[in-house]
């Protein structure tokens, strides 16, 4: 299938604060959507509790270690990383859903969910390494992020990238993407390595990164 235009997300965890505001802000398009009544994004479900489209995850790690002279130092880090769905190129979502109703449309490379056509099964979610579809329980059916489809055609940006105040997250094509910000670096964690499912998202790292933290925010996640 040749992707006639392929939107993805730029996200700069350099300037992350962790504020969570990309999370609320798509929380909160949801909920609103609900009380407007005529425009409900999959059924409003996505506005429940443990459905979270976006997520903020906190990262870190190291010790204090003391010194033979008693002295303490440091190198302890701590980083913020913001995701959605990734509108992957390699959908591993798309491959495993065996119905057809996780599918990546053509015209603009969304990875969309067809509902009338979900058993519920989980199979997408299961093999996602991001945790992006998430499961409508009292329906069985699987949501995820759509981009902010109603907004991209009204020619505005998604509610995560315009919440936040720190303009850490753009999304656009990958064309224009790249011509702003080049390819990005190479993924870190606690993301896959991007050779998975070849998201489109252009990261920008910190300066102090390390592979041996851990999550620290399980519960919010
Ligand atoms: Fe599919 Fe997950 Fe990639 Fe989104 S992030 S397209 S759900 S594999
Ligand atoms: Fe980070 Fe921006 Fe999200 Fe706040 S709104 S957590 S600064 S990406």
């Amino acid at each position: 299938m040749t992707q006639e235009t392929q939107y993805g997300f730029y996200f700069d965890s350099s300037k992350c604060t962790g504020c969570k505001t990309c999370h609320v802000s798509c929380k909160d398009r949801l909920v609103g959507n609900i009380r407007g009544g005529d425009d409900v994004v999959n059924g409003g479900v996505a506005a429940l509790p443990g459905i979270l489209w976006r997520r903020v995850y906190e990262y870190g790690g190291g010790d204090w270690l003391q010194n033979a002279d008693g002295s303490y130092e440091q190198d302890v880090f701590a980083y913020y990383m913001s995701i959605g769905c990734n509108h992957c190129s390699e959908p591993v979502c798309v491959k495993a859903c065996p119905t057809g109703a996780m599918h990546k449309r053509q015209k603009d490379g969304l990875v969309l969910v067809e509902e009338d056509i979900c058993i519920g099964c989980g199979a997408c979610s299961r093999a996602c390494p991001y945790d992006a579809p998430q499961l409508d329980e009292a329906r069985k059916v699987m949501t995820k992020c759509d981009g902010c489809l109603d907004r991209l055609e009204a020619g505005k940006v998604p509610m995560c990238v315009e919440g936040c105040p720190l303009r850490a997250l753009d999304f656009d094509t990958m064309e224009n993407l790249i011509a702003k910000y080049g390819e990005g670096d190479a993924h870190i964690a606690p993301l896959p390595s991007s050779s998975v499912t070849s998201p489109n998202l252009i990261l920008k790292t910190p300066r102090k990164i390390r592979s041996t933290g851990r999550i620290l925010n399980v519960r919010e996640v």
